[in-house]
């Protein structure tokens, strides 16, 4: 019998879970080594008395078979087993003056509502409506990694993206900047997402005809339980995680690397591949201690821009609300100030209303996220100064509850529990760098950076998930890791295949 070729994978996050699934599915034997004592990474969920507070998924790839990536999702995750809720607004605009705007996710409504708000700029409305259209239909993923492309595929490729190429390059300008140009104050702010701001507006487009034709949504259990799916077939295809063990060094002997060490001392040896999953930096500059960088490398640790962390506000509330809409950003015209570089003049609030599975009957979990790119400042104050670090977070908390009592109404009283996390925070339970949640920005442009999964002068060892890619995400996290399952196959000479 030819003995299975061993391979050590760093980190339980969607990526390494991914991973895992599809080489043990053609072969390959492995084990993944978590520093936390769960799977899933940032997509994960905590529980405060009776609470489950949700610390990732607004929406992500659920199943159908419109796009590849739902079916090759489906390879990997029982889709029997998940219910979804679909949103039908991508949120409700909520002024301080009480007016309001509804972001449909059907394009015809949201026409209809946009061209009301803003009647000057019908002809642009009408052109970003027909390109959700047109993007909609699209499902421009290649079937293999761009790796193994054959010329047929780039030839393949100009073929499929025909149809599409002038919707692309029509909104291949950030968010920002495209909005900038519409005439109407009140169209570009109900268009300004701060989550989209910096990415090429038809990633905005795309993403909202997504969200219509139900391919996106929110997995009802919340993210942990969703990450669980992926654990459960891991281990269902023979794979082993090790708990609690972080990896220090990753073992290279004449530029192979073949094992890994562990953060007790204990070594891992003789792998035939190691892969991380983990934070890049980390893996880059720690594990491999800055001995494998070149110039890419470099240029893109020091000046790619990457996803912020954020501070997420959690409530426990003992009340329901079932008729309240589930999205609403209260837009406010005061600044509220999240740390001394970040403030905003926009709450985004989700009430879980559409999941009865993270409260006990009769209540609701809150949740307001702000993003932020002052890492240090989060990080210096849990370090060096607790009691400050946990009044401010009390004081984002207070003033949130305020806000939300004064604009949905009648929650102030009925708060039971609260709960803050900071970049701090998210670094501490995942080590991602800065505490980001995706990883490096996807820039604008026509056509989006390829980063390789290995690093130049070292063998047998890759990287994968959202440090590995522009981008980010579950779906970015899940088709890294899928790409490279075939790359590694490719290299071995076993016909991939997506199921056990
Ligand atoms: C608040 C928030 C909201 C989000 N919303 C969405 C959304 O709606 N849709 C979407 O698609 N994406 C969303 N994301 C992003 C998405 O969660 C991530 O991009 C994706 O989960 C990244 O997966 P990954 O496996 O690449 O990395 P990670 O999840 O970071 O996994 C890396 C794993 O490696 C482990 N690790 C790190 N260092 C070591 C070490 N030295 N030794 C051992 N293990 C180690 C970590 O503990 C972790 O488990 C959100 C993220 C956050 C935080």
């Amino acid at each position: 019998m030819i003995k299975k070729k061993e391979i050590h994978i760093i980190g339980a996050g969607i990526a390494g879970l991914t991973i895992g699934c599809y080489l043990q599915m053609n072969g390959f034997n492995t084990q993944i080594f978590e520093s936390h004592s769960i799977a899933g990474g940032l997509c994960t969920a905590w529980k405060r008395k009776g609470y489950t507070f949700d610390g990732c998924i607004h929406s992500t790839i659920a199943s159908g078979d419109r796009y590849k990536l739902n079916k090759w999702f489906g390879e990997i995750i029982n889709f029997d087993t998940i219910k979804y809720h679909f949103y039908n607004e991508l949120s409700l605009i909520q002024f301080e003056d009480g007016k309001t705007f509804h972001f449909y996710t059907n394009p015809d409504k949201l026409e209809n509502e946009l061209i009301a708000l803003a009647p000057e700029d019908e002809t642009f409305i009408k052109k970003m409506i027909q390109s959700i259209k047109v993007f909609a239909k699209h499902d421009l993923q290649m079937s293999k990694p761009i790796e193994l492309w054959s010329p047929l595929d780039y030839y393949l490729r100009q073929f499929i993206t025909l149809p599409y190429i002038s919707h692309l390059s029509k909104w291949s300008k950030s968010l920002k900047e495209t909005i900038s140009k519409c005439k109407s104050p009140l169209l570009r702010s109900v268009l300004n997402q701060d989550f989209f701001t910096r990415y090429p507006f038809y990633f905005f487009l795309i993403s909202l005809g997504q969200m219509n034709n139900n391919s996106v949504g929110y997995p009802i259990g919340g993210s942990l339980q969703f990450a669980n799916t992926i654990e459960e077939t891991y281990k269902n295809c023979g794979g082993t995680i090790h708990y609690n063990s972080k990896v220090e060094k990753i073992i290279v002997n004449n530029h192979r690397a073949s094992g890994i060490v562990l953060e007790d001392g204990k070594k891992m040896e003789n792998a035939d591949y190691v892969i991380s999953a983990a934070d890049g930096f980390e893996t880059i500059y720690s594990m491999l201690d800055g001995k494998y960088i070149d110039k890419k490398i470099t240029q893109r640790y020091e000046s790619h821009s990457k996803w912020p962390s954020v501070v997420l506000v959690s409530l426990g509330v003992n009340r329901s609300f079932a008729t309240e809409p589930s999205l609403v950003d209260i837009r406010l015209n005061s600044e509220f100030i999240i740390d001394e570089q970040t403030k905003t003049d926009t709450l985004p609030v989700t009430i879980y209303n559409f999941d009865s599975t993270l409260a006990p009957e009769g209540k609701t979990c809150i949740r307001v996220i702000f993003h932020t790119h002052n890492y240090k400042y989060w990080d210096d104050l849990k370090k060096n100064n607790p009691v400050l670090y946990t009044k401010e977070k009390n004081r984002i908390a207070e003033n949130c509850i305020e806000i939300l009592d004064k604009r949905l109404g009648n929650i102030k009283n009925y708060v039971e529990v609260i709960d803050v996390a900071t970049p701090a925070t998210f670094k501490r339970y995942t080590k991602n760098w800065n505490g980001s949640i995706q990883g490096w920005e996807w820039m604008s442009g026509l056509i989006p950076e390829h980063f390789k999964n290995n690093l130049k002068g070292l063998q047998n060892f890759y990287m994968t998930g959202q440090w590995t890619m522009p981008g980010g995400g579950i779906a970015g996290a899940f088709l890294n890791a899928r790409d490279l399952a075939r790359i590694i196959c490719k290299k071995n000479r076993v016909a991939f295949k997506g199921r056990r």
